[in-house]
């Protein structure tokens, strides 16, 4: 059996961050919260709620004055005003580059722009992103977004369009959506920032390539994770036989009679993780 480990495999520099970052705060903050599960991984999760970390879903539920992790994805412009008002001690790991599209969606909101922003309307990146574009942000999943957004805007006679992304965004997704809008808004002026982390666009380039030239694609990591989710569809378009698992115990009833097998992981997907399927590959065992 060969076995291709994409390079590109594993925690991204954000989530990484998060990590370390939220390990340190635990040796010197007993009671912190964080808003959401710091990585979409179980084995770090439970491995930092033994440390200490109360996982809590919004951010009502931390106490007042109490210390509360934000995690990479970060959260929306209410979110921060319900923690200042409850004088709750922000610990934040957005990553640099979310935090950069909240900055730039803010800017163009200011200026008149209508807010175009791709990303998977539940996600809580996206959710973040779009509170700071106000009434005028349309989140944009689908091509049906895209047609019911164009037409809302015509109505409004709105000129001025700034197109921006969730970071895990599909990259072919936003080619193909912006040529939609450009074609279908040709007298407006339209602002084009690709906000894609370059983190993403190396590893879906990269499930891409293995997932041709190998018999069976593997794509390690969780299952509500969006960019193991977006990597999943990246590699099947390339490889029918791609298979999304979270853990190596769900290789179990699967054989792999001495096939050229192909692995990429998720930006949360730990190394141990990696490892733990590598070796159930060679051995049949974690
Ligand atoms: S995928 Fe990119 S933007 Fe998202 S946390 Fe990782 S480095 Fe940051």
């Amino acid at each position: 059996m060969e076995i291709v480990i994409g390079k590109t495999s594993g925690f991204c520099f954000g989530v990484k961050n998060a990590v370390s970052k939220t390990i340190q705060e635990l040796e010197t903050t007993p009671n912190l919260y964080c808003l959401g599960e710091l990585i979409h991984n179980k084995e770090v999760t439970d491995k930092l709620e033994q440390k200490g970390l109360t996982i809590v879903n919004t951010i009502e539920e931390v106490p007042e004055g109490a210390s509360c992790v934000i995690r990479a994805h970060g959260i929306t412009k209410q979110e921060y005003e319900v923690a200042k008002e409850k004088k709750i001690s922000v610990i934040d790991l957005t990553c640099p580059k979310v935090l950069l599209i909240h900055q730039k969606i803010e800017q163009y909101a200011k200026k008149g722009y209508t807010i175009l922003l791709y990303g998977k309307k539940e996600h809580p990146e996206t959710k973040g992103n779009a509170s700071f574009g106000g009434e005028n942000c349309y989140v944009l999943e689908k091509k049906e977004d895209v047609d019911q957004a164009v037409k809302q805007i015509q109505e409004k006679g709105s000129k001025k369009i700034a197109i921006l992304s969730q970071t895990t965004f599909g990259v072919e997704e936003f080619h193909t959506f912006t040529n939609e809008i450009q074609t279908q808004m040709p007298d407006s002026e339209i602002l084009v920032e690709n906000t894609i982390c370059n983190s993403t666009k190396l590893r879906q380039k990269e499930a891409e390539e293995i997932a041709k030239t190998v018999d069976t694609m593997l794509v390690i990591g969780g299952k509500h994770s969006s960019n193991t989710k977006e990597l999943y569809e990246v590699a099947k378009k390339q490889n029918t036989n791609t298979i999304h698992i979270e853990t190596a115990e769900e290789l179990k009833d699967k054989v792999f009679p001495k096939e050229k097998i192909g692995i990429i992981a998720g930006a949360s997907t730990p190394q141990s993780a990696i490892n733990k399927v590598v070796e159930w590959l060679q051995n049949g065992t974690e």
